[in-house]
Parts: C-alpha cells; structure tokens; sequence
C-alpha cells in the first residue's frame, strides 16, 4: 500500500547540530505532514555558529544513496543545499531527471555558512543558465543573487536570474523592505511580505525556508502560495527560541 503523504527528497549537507542542512530539512519534512528522505552530498563539522569543517562527498556517492530511494518511492520534489560546484550538480540534475523526467527541484544556493566559511564560489558562466533551466525555484539572498549573475544590483541580479528559472529572492539582507521576499516568475515579481518585524536569526534558515517550499509543492500547492506558506513556517521558527538551533514546529 502506498504512503498517504507525499515523498520529498533532500539532498544537503551533514550539519551534526541539526540546525542547518540534511536533519533541518527532515525536521521540516516531518512538521509539514511529508515523508522526508536525506542524501548526504557532504560532511560539515560545525556548531550553531562554529564552522571547522566540510568534506565533499564524491558525486558517484550522492547518487548511490539517492538511487534506491528513487527507485523505491514515488519523489516528486526534491531540495538541494550545499554543492561542491556547479560541474557537479549539474551532472546531479541530469542524472536525477533521466530518472524522473517531472521532478521539481528547489536549490538553496549556499554559498557561505553564515559564520563566513565559504562552500562554493561560483560566477555567472556557461553552467549556470543550463542547471538553471532545469530547476523549478531557486532561493537565493541577495549575495548569493549578486555572485550568480555577477550584477551588483540585487533586484538586477535576481532578474537576471529569472531569464531561465523562478527565483526566491530573501529578503533577510535587503537594503530596503526588509524581510520582504520577492518571488519572481518570469517577467512577474510578487513580493512575499514577513508576518512580523525584526525577526531574529537562527542557524540554517534559508535550509528551512528551502525545504518548507519544497515540502508545499510535494503538497501539491501552487509556487507562490508554497512560497507564502513556507515563509509562516519559518517565521514560527525563528520566533521558536532565544538561540540559534530553532525549534521546528507548526503554528
Ligand atoms: N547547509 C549546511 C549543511 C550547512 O552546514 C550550512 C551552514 O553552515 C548551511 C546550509 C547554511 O546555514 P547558515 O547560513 O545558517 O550558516
């Protein structure tokens, strides 16, 4: 008999603090009635707000674990974290679609932990609009929307971003509105407002945001409102404690 909840797939690093990649996805998962499954595209050593280091798992290792979960669950959606680089996850990308041509991916462009230790620096080259028109959403902040297209202005950057995917601009670093994600869809820019003002940071919040939207659409919600919801949900878990681990849980 099938599972009742959807099947979503992350494909992350191994943050042990659990704030962050593979376990922050899975909790998120769990808390918005999916079932969750992790691969492990690296191990990271860190705490809440100590990165020491990552080991990067070789791409033929990813697709080992990622193979029999594809084969044996009915994944729809599937959230990538932090890559090696771009030559791999575009290989990933191709590998995951000869498998199953209508998967939706979400890729959070980590590019930095947010204590500064860097995980990938990518520039706007030939790679990036082919992986790009490939993937459903990509969520970039505006550092990581600066770097990928190599435009200074964020709004700038995250349309040309745009020309070959939907994109998630997060609002957390934005010079103005604040906390207002703009989700663009083509020519269209929506803007996603916070429920609430000044919300504190926590470790591994674009990983939840992330997954929260690809846990949506596995729901079958259309973008923006997978969008919106998601921003809810992370907003109760920044909201959850005084620290930087969140509590996962639904409001
Ligand atoms: N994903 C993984 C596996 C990480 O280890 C990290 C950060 O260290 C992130 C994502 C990004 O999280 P944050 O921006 O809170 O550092």
């Amino acid at each position: 008999m099938a599972y009742e909840r959807p099947c979503v797939l992350s494909i992350a690093g191994l943050d042990p603090s659990g704030g962050a990649g593979l376990l922050a996805d899975i909790k998120t998962f769990e808390q918005l009635r999916c079932l969750g499954f992790g691969v492990a595209s690296a191990l990271t050593a860190q705490t809440e707000d100590h990165f020491l280091s990552v080991d990067w798992l070789p791409l033929t290792a990813i697709q080992t674990q990622c193979a029999p979960l594809l084969e044996r669950y009915p994944v729809t959606v599937i959230k990538i974290g932090i890559m090696q680089d771009l030559s791999t996850l575009l290989e990933l990308i191709n590998w995951l679609q000869e498998h199953n041509p209508g998967i939706q991916i979400v890729w959070d462009p980590v590019l930095a932990a947010s204590s500064g230790f860097k995980l990938m620096e990518p520039t706007w080259n030939a790679v990036l609009p082919v992986l790009l028109q490939k993937i459903t959403l990509l969520t970039p902040n505006t550092r990581e929307a600066q770097l990928l297209s190599g435009l200074d202005d964020a709004p700038e950057a995250a349309s040309r971003l745009a020309l070959f995917c939907n994109i998630l601009l997060k609002g957390g670093h934005a010079e103005t509105e604040k906390g207002t994600d703009q989700l663009y869809t083509g020519t269209t820019k929506t803007a996603i407002k916070p429920g609430r003002q000044d919300l504190p940071a926590k470790h591994g919040s674009g990983c939840i945001l992330s997954s929260a939207i690809a846990a949506q659409l596995a729901l079958g919600l259309p973008l923006e409102e997978a969008c919106r919801n998601a921003k809810q949900y992370i907003e109760t878990a920044l909201t959850s404690n005084e620290h930087l681990l969140a509590y996962h849980y639904v409001s």
